[in-house]
């Protein structure tokens, strides 16, 4: 058997030793906790359930749904973009469901990338702005996001041969995976380049709605002139805990939008129609939702970061996400602090090298996990990596010395 190419192309999965490392962890009887994956714990709304079971009962949303959605679904996110962002949006040509925001930056490849053309895309970043384009035939220009520029690409570093073959470009803000929030000016910015160097913008708006300390996230398309030159990818996952549902949407520039559909309507037949009405219901019933989350969430922050400050690594106490991203110890890679993190307090963080090479020297610490759970890891980082007893063999790959996350 013979697989494609394309597949070959592929980078090689950076969890892969670090997982066999955790079974072999558990199959010793070590209680692990796991702080990797970012997928929250706590249910969906019960309106969310609710909505699904009346509209699953009513045979009219049975047969196969449009790749444009239902108008039920299409209003509900205009309301909500109008209220939230005071974003105006044309719920015939800028709004298509989509069967969350990972099928989507992944399709948004194939509809507008060739061989020989790019995409920008933050490094560290989602692994789909990367591997996305690969399996496009394309390439992805990774844009360093670099602390001491509070995580914000510098576009005006992009080369000139860069800027020509790129088609897209990928931002994320609240951001996955350092926590930081859109730097002032960055959106402007990146609509100057979209319009002198003929590039989409996608923003991917999965954490907007996951907030701490009084801070609210825009969208993307409440710049000036966005809708221009970009769109956004909005997901319910993280902000609605709807992580299972495949629930969201991409918005903005018809052209793009429309390209998005005709790709998929010869890829998958939409959303199930109930699940749609039922997105529909979240979005407008449903603000409190987030809200009660980011209670949840910055309480477990401060009790992560706490900790951390307390072992002795520096951390920035991130205003968005689920995430904490922080600096590994001198002396250790991402790989080999993930490691020892392991081994010492049977807690799994994920190594920052994991979402692109600018990533490696941090760790991130997902904060989906329930309280007790996450005060016994925080307490076992506590009690096996205090400064002193974290003294781990320093790898021989290890580079001299690890950028600071100040
Ligand atoms: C979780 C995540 C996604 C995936 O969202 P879905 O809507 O569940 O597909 C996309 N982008 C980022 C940055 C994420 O962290």
């Amino acid at each position: 058997m013979k697989s494609s190419s394309r597949l070959d192309r592929l980078p090689p999965y950076l969890f892969a030793e670090l997982s066999r490392k955790i079974d072999a962890k558990k199959a010793e009887g070590v209680d692990v906790i796991s702080l990797g994956i970012g997928d929250p714990d706590t249910p969906t709304p019960p309106l969310a359930a609710e909505a699904l079971a009346e509209a699953a009962a009513d045979p009219a949303t049975h047969q196969y749904p449009s790749n444009r959605g239902r108008p039920e679904l299409r209003e509900a996110l205009s309301r909500f973009y109008d209220r939230r962002f005071g974003v105006a949006l044309d719920t015939e040509t800028e709004i298509v469901p989509a069967l969350g925001a990972k099928e989507c930056i992944f399709n948004l490849n194939l509809a507008f990338l060739d061989p020989g053309t790019a995409a920008l895309a933050a490094d560290p970043g989602y692994p789909v702005y990367t591997g996305g384009p690969l399996l496009a035939g394309a390439e992805a220009v990774l844009m360093p996001l670099l602390p001491e520029r509070g995580f914000a690409p510098d576009l005006s570093a992009i080369s000139g041969e860069d800027a020509q073959r790129a088609r897209v470009m990928y931002l994320n803000y609240p951001n996955n995976p350092t926590g930081a929030v859109v730097p002032d000016g960055l959106f402007e910015e990146a609509i100057e380049f979209a319009r002198a160097n003929d590039v989409l913008v996608v923003h991917d708006a999965s954490y907007t709605e996951t907030t701490f300390d009084g801070y609210v996230a825009p969208s993307f398309l409440a710049t000036p002139g966005a809708k221009e030159v970009g769109v956004e990818v909005f997901s319910l996952s993280k902000g609605y805990n709807m992580t299972g549902w495949r629930t969201a949407a991409i918005v903005g520039n018809a052209e793009a939008v429309e390209a998005y559909w005709k790709l998929k309507t010869n890829i998958d037949s939409g959303m199930f129609e109930a699940v749609q009405l039922a997105q529909a219901a979240v979005l407008d019933e449903g603000d409190e939702v987030p809200r009660e989350m980011n209670t949840i969430y910055a309480r477990r922050r401060d009790l992560v970061c706490d900790a951390l400050e307390e072992i002795g690594v520096e951390v920035t106490r991130p205003k968005g996400t689920i995430y904490v991203w922080a600096p590994v110890p001198e002396g250790h890679t991402s790989a080999s602090y993930c490691e020892l993190v392991l081994e010492e307090s049977g807690v799994v963080v994920s190594p920052g090298a994991a979402y692109g090479p600018n990533g490696e020297g941090f760790f991130r610490i997902s904060l989906t996990i329930d309280d007790e759970r996450l005060a016994e890891a925080v307490e076992r980082l506590r009690s096996s990596l205090s400064s002193g007893s974290s003294g781990g063999a320093r790898p021989a790959n290890a580079p001299p010395a690890l950028r600071r996350y100040t």
